[in-house]
């Protein structure tokens, strides 16, 4: 979806606050995986987009793309990319360009960029462009309109007009609005400002734009100041005007980083708030890859988001990618990991009814090491918690055990951080069946109507009611295996399929029926069923998870260490089970392991 037309809807709606972060793309491949595990948590206060940043130069074209990508995909939040005509020919834009088309991506901040380091003036490469204007015309020129495309705007005037310190003259000021007004005549529906730290100056800079017929919404960019170096490097570089004020609060405190972030959290607040006071709702956050000060300004001081009131508008996450935007049914194997099922699933452009495609003949991408790569952040936590000796599969229902108890936050099965909170109402259970040799790594307590915000188990808003059939995935051996199935024969509600590496397969349901085991009912809308037990997807799913034994858990000892033994006996031998129980109302899926 194109960024203007969330802004537009916020305002034209409830007139809601909407806000924005951007991100530049990290240095090392460590700093990737920590920024994505930064933004997961950033990106769940539901942010109406994030942007993220063109190495100056050009530097960072393949890691932006690349970031672009897993942003709008893999974090699933609505994604810009900047672009600028640095050393970039037209081919290059337009590689840059239909790469984020073909990724679903709606949004791009057209730049002119800086000159490269060391040369004063920037210069037009052969091929390539001149200024952020040619930009924006090439781009409605030759994608019409599937780009919602941004431009910059300078509240004191591009910095190349301002000489000395009196800033610009007025002269110079107005040829940049005048130039500003020719970006969006072209074909810009978004400004976003430069950093500034005068609010009035913003204020005015707003005012005169919608003088000279400038109508398209305009967005304050918004620095919070975290160390005291790096805010004089940045105002000087773009020549920001810093208020009296500001430089007498700074100066007694500058050596004094936590007092100097305190400030920066105060007076970014200052600032929102006389912004919102004039009526515009729109604040985006230069966050400079870091959380605590963006978060702590909207949360703490705004009340713009609540911790407490993380809302999910679906069980999982939907990629903000335009071609999937119908889907609203998955099978609930990856709800661990819906990186993995993104990504195997990428390649689907239609969801016919919203469906994630014909069920008999799922067209999952085939396995390949990406599922299996690990982030290097979460590969060390992994290392960890799971690393650790195995003699016996003693050992190994143990390292389940404390997973389910919340001792280890990692799982070589799942892609999140810790259990879902969900999982918290039935860790007791889990923790027991665990130590009993049914090796759980998916789970989910039966709910019969409970409010659809409630934070445990809520989805879709506010004003509806919320339902879900226990499930329970687990691996065990065949004689566990025989034993449940005999108990299941006095607990009808229950349905069962288990199926090993091999493919033998075990279960007392159709394996063509399709079982709903979430499902939600809003005011003025029809049953929501976003999560469903579907067997051919399991028996697509059940390689990943097999496979995991050896290429997400084996992998982590030593090639001649015996615990790797241990573990692949386990996946040669054992069953992967999937579990439900149909009655939500009085059903008791745990009674089927008693006295096993
Ligand atoms: P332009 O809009 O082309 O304008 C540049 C200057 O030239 C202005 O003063 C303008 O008035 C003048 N000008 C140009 N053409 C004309 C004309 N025909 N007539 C009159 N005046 C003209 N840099 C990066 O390298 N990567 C980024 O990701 C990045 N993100 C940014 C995000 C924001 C929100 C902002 C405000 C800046 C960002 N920059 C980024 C910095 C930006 O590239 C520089 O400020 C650059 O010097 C100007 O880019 P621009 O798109 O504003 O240029």
């Amino acid at each position: 979806m194109k960024v203007v037309d969330k802004v537009r809807s916020a305002a034209e709606g409830d007139g809601r606050t909407v806000f924005s972060f951007e991100f530049f793309p990290p240095k090392t491949e460590e700093g990737v995986e920590n920024l994505f595990e930064r933004m997961d948590r950033m990106v769940a206060h539901n942010p109406s987009f994030c942007d993220i940043t063109w190495g100056a130069g050009g530097s960072t074209a393949d890691v932006t793309l690349d970031i672009a990508n897993r942003m709008q995909n893999m974090a699933c939040v609505e994604t810009m990319m900047h672009l600028t005509c640095t050393n970039m020919p037209v081919e290059k834009i337009n590689h840059a360009l239909n790469t984020i088309k073909a990724n679903g991506i709606q949004n791009v901040l057209a730049l002119r960029g800086d000159p490269p380091h060391g040369q004063d003036k920037f210069v037009q490469v052969a091929g390539g462009f001149a200024c952020a204007l040619d930009l924006v015309q090439h781009i409605r020129a030759k994608y019409g309109d599937y780009f919602g495309i941004t431009v910059a705007g300078y509240p004191e005037a591009h910095p190349d007009m301002i000489q000395g310190d009196e800033g610009a003259l007025l002269e110079a000021y107005n040829s940049d609005l005048a130039y500003l007004k020719r970006k969006v005549d072209a074909g810009a529906d978004l400004v976003i400002t430069q950093l500034f730290y005068d609010t009035d100056t913003f204020l005015k800079f707003v005012d005169d734009c919608r003088q000279i017929g400038i109508t398209c919404p305009i967005v304050p960019g918004i620095m919070p100041i975290n160390n005291y170096k790096g805010f004089l490097r940045m105002t000087g570089f773009c020549k920001t005007k810093i208020p009296p004020e500001i430089t007498a609060a700074l100066d007694p405190i500058k050596d004094n980083e936590e007092a100097v972030r305190a400030y920066g959290i105060h007076l970014g607040t200052e600032m929102c708030k006389k912004i919102l006071d004039h009526g515009i709702k729109t604040l985006h956050l230069y966050t400079l890859n870091m959380e605590k000060s963006a978060l702590a300004i909207l949360m703490v001081n705004l009340g713009l988001i609540e911790e407490s009131k993380i809302s999910r508008s679906l069980p999982w996450r939907r990629p903000t990618n335009i071609f999937r935007s119908k889907e609203d049914v998955r099978p609930i194997f990856w709800a661990n990991r819906p990186k993995s099922y993104i990504s195997r699933t990428v390649g689907w452009d239609q969801y016919p009814h919203g469906r994630w495609g014909d069920s008999k003949n799922p067209s999952y991408g085939a396995l390949t090491d990406y599922q299996f790569m690990r982030p290097r952040a979460r590969g060390k936590k992994l290392h960890e918690e799971w690393a650790t000796p195995l003699k016996s599969v003693d050992d190994v229902n143990e390292r389940f055990m404390k997973f389910c108890q919340g001792k280890l936050r990692s799982s070589p099965w799942s892609e999140l951080d810790g259990l879902q909170p969900e999982t918290k109402i039935i860790d007791e259970q889990l923790s027991q069946v665990n130590l009993r040799g049914f090796l759980t790594i998916n789970s989910q307590p039966a709910i019969n109507g409970e409010k659809s915000d409630s934070p445990a188990v809520g989805w879709g808003g506010p004003g509806g009611y919320v339902y879900q059939k226990a499930y329970l995935e687990f691996f065990c051996s065949k004689d566990k295996l025989i034993a449940i199935t005999e108990k299941c024969k006095a607990l009808p509600s229950i349905t069962y399929v288990a199926v090993s590496k091999e493919g033998e397969c075990i279960s007392n349901c159709t394996l063509n029926a399709v079982n709903a085991v979430t499902w939600g009912v809003f005011p003025g809308k029809e049953i929501i069923q976003p999560t469903v037990v579907d067997p051919a997807s399991f028996m697509i799913w059940k390689d990943e998870a097999f496979e995991i034994w050896t290429r997400g858990w084996a992998c982590l000892f030593p090639e001649d260490d015996p615990s790797r033994e241990v573990l692949t006996q386990v996946q040669k031998s054992y069953f992967l089970v999937s579990l439900v129980d149909n009655d939500y109302v009085h059903g008791d899926l745990f009674a089927a392991f008693k006295d096993l």
